[in-house]
């Protein structure tokens, strides 16, 4: 087993903001990661190293150990089944919600309304949970241009500002969840590196803290 703590990191939008916060920890990984080809790199902490990979990663390599720690959006959590994983701490940064979304006009509620994400899990649930049956159809990015080609009645994608929406003559329609970046671990590095881990946690609580 390597000694140093290995953090499991997104790439993409939630890349930024992670990499200030590790910055105000000491943490700051040594390479630039906008330039770096290396996937595995040291910070600026002796115990701890990076690995930078895609969010739907992150939990995989949390659930089985190949990192000690990740940071996952809540979207991304909550599309993994997440056994082994503890989830310890909202970081609050990336912040948006999961919505449903569509056209101005809503669909006629008799029929059976196809929904198009990449969300297809927490798509389900809230649906099922609203005793409506729907169609998923799973889509992998630009999620918005599925109602106005006719793929489908509807969306689940994450709304920030709500700017993608409007520019695609959308409408946020009901909120799924808040969401925001997690901080997880697994749960048997906690059992067996808890002090190192727990000193880490602290870190990252007095950082969040302080911003
Ligand atoms: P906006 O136009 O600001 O509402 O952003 C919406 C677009 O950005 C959608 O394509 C979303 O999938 C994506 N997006 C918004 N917030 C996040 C986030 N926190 N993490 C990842 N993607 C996001």
């Amino acid at each position: 087993m390597n000694s140093k703590i290995t953090l499991a990191i997104s790439k993409g939008r939630i890349l930024e903001d992670t990499v200030s916060l590790l910055e105000r920890m000491g943490m700051a990984p040594v390479e630039d990661l906008n330039k770096t080809r290396k996937l595995l790199i040291d910070t600026e902490d002796p115990n701890v190293r990076v690995v930078v990979i895609r969010a739907t990663d992150v939990p995989t390599y949390v659930q089985y150990g190949a990192a000690d720690l990740g940071i996952a959006g809540k979207d991304t959590l909550m599309e993994t089944q997440g056994e082994g994983i503890y989830e310890l701490l909202d970081l609050g940064i990336c912040k948006c919600k999961l919505m449903v979304a569509g056209r101005s006009e809503l669909p006629d509620p008799g029929k059976r309304l196809k929904v198009a994400t990449k969300y297809v899990r927490s798509a389900q649930q809230y649906f099922a949970q609203q005793g409506k049956q729907i169609e998923i159809i799973r889509l992998y990015g630009s999620m918005e241009l599925a109602p106005l080609t006719g793929l489908a009645d509807l969306i689940v994608d994450l709304v920030d500002t709500g700017n993608t929406l409007r520019a695609n003559g959308l409408q946020p329609l009901e909120h799924i969840e808040d969401i925001s970046s997690r901080l997880v671990a697994n749960k048997a590095s906690l059992k067996v590196r808890v002090g190192t881990l727990q000193n880490i946690v602290e870190q990252f609580r007095n950082a969040i803290e302080e911003s």
